[in-house]
């Protein structure tokens, strides 16, 4: 059976495994369905800064999958960020540049927004977007909830996971073993109803079973 070329718009290598597992574990599961080998940026010799402007994680997804579309791979990108309650859902798509001076700093920020106020609830959320080389395209989202500690727990994960306490895991992002937070996260989910939702459109776009592209 033919495999499936897929880019995933990234310098990441971390979020490649990540994809990587979870299409295998899908293949696994599926054997009737062709496999996915997943290339990155690097594989088409793209190192350079998309500009994420959108207002949505979707929209910022989109905006990566579509930049490195014309290659004539199916393209696909993720974009993520935390959603805080007391906070109008700040940092939300500003995540990444919440404080402009990287992960410890947005951390403290975080710390000195919410000192004082009672409801600490937030969510993790990731938009994984498909761009195939017709143009059509479509996103799948996914979120997994939890609270902001006062205090750090955890020296694991990276950005805000060891603030994130978990409800899934009753534990922060922080003390979780990759696999367990895989299990559980945004991210995790995401890629697992991108996959699923992958082929569903891929069996649209060639009912009898033809190659699609
Ligand atoms: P991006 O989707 O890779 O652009 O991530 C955006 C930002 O959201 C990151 O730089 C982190 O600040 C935050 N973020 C997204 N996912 C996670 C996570 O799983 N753990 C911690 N921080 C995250």
């Amino acid at each position: 059976m033919d495999e499936i070329t897929i880019l995933l718009v990234t310098g990441n290598q971390n979020k490649a495994r990540e994809f990587r597992e979870i299409f295998a574990d899908y293949a696994a599961a599926h054997p009737s369905l062709p496999p996915i080998r997943l290339l990155t940026s690097a594989d088409v010799g793209f190192s350079g800064e998309i500009e994420e402007n959108g207002a949505t994680f979707e929209e910022n997804a989109l905006i990566k999958a579509r930049a490195l579309s014309s290659c004539g791979y199916i393209a696909i990108a993720d974009d993520s960020g935390l959603a805080v309650d007391a906070l109008g859902g700040a940092p939300g798509v500003y995540s990444a540049r919440y404080s402009g001076k990287g992960d410890a700093a947005n951390n403290e920020k975080l710390l000195s927004e919410l000192e004082g106020k009672e409801n600490r609830a937030a969510r993790y959320v990731c938009a994984v977007a498909c761009v195939f080389p017709d143009g059509d395209s479509f996103t799948v989202s996914a979120s997994c909830e939890g609270r902001i500690l006062r205090e750090y727990r955890g020296k694991r994960g990276f950005g805000y996971d060891p603030l994130f306490f978990s409800d899934d895991l009753c534990k922060t992002f922080g003390e979780a073993a990759p696999a367990e937070k895989d299990g559980v996260s945004h991210r995790g989910k995401a890629a697992r109803a991108f996959v699923s939702a992958f082929y569903d459109r891929l069996s649209q776009k060639a009912p009898n079973g033809k190659e699609p592209i």
